[in-house]
């Protein structure tokens, strides 16, 4: 199911807590983020947030955790995956057994 993208998830969204979503990556996309958050999300492409209904973050670039397993919305919409930030679709959790199809993205 596709997370919808909405400002009620996105303050339910715990990356700006993450380890991985870095005080750089926090101060340089703020405006950015700022502004977008005056818009209507469902038109925007790209978000420095929320990766599970955006796509992968342009700024996060290392695996330091990842709180999506903690996330409201991971349950709401029940997602299996993680790591949204690192790419779209997220990676297989750690937790998922061998043998499943990594090539089959989940939103
Ligand atoms: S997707 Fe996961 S790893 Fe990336 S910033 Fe959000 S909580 Fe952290
Ligand atoms: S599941 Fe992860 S990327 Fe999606 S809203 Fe929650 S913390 Fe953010």
């Amino acid at each position: 199911m596709l997370v919808a993208k909405t400002k009620e998830n996105l303050k339910e969204c715990q990356c700006r807590h993450c380890p991985s979503y870095t005080l750089g990556c926090k101060i340089k996309n703020y405006p950015v983020n700022a502004i977008k958050m005056l818009e209507d999300l469902d038109n925007i492409e790209h978000f420095e947030g929320m990766f599970c209904a955006f796509e992968k973050s342009h700024c996060i670039d290392e695996d330091r955790g990842c709180l999506c397993e903690t996330c409201p919305v991971y349950a709401k919409y029940d997602l299996t995956r993680e790591e949204y930030c690192m790419k779209t679709g997220g990676t297989l959790s750690h937790k998922c057994v061998s043998g499943f199809d990594e090539t089959a993205v989940q939103h």
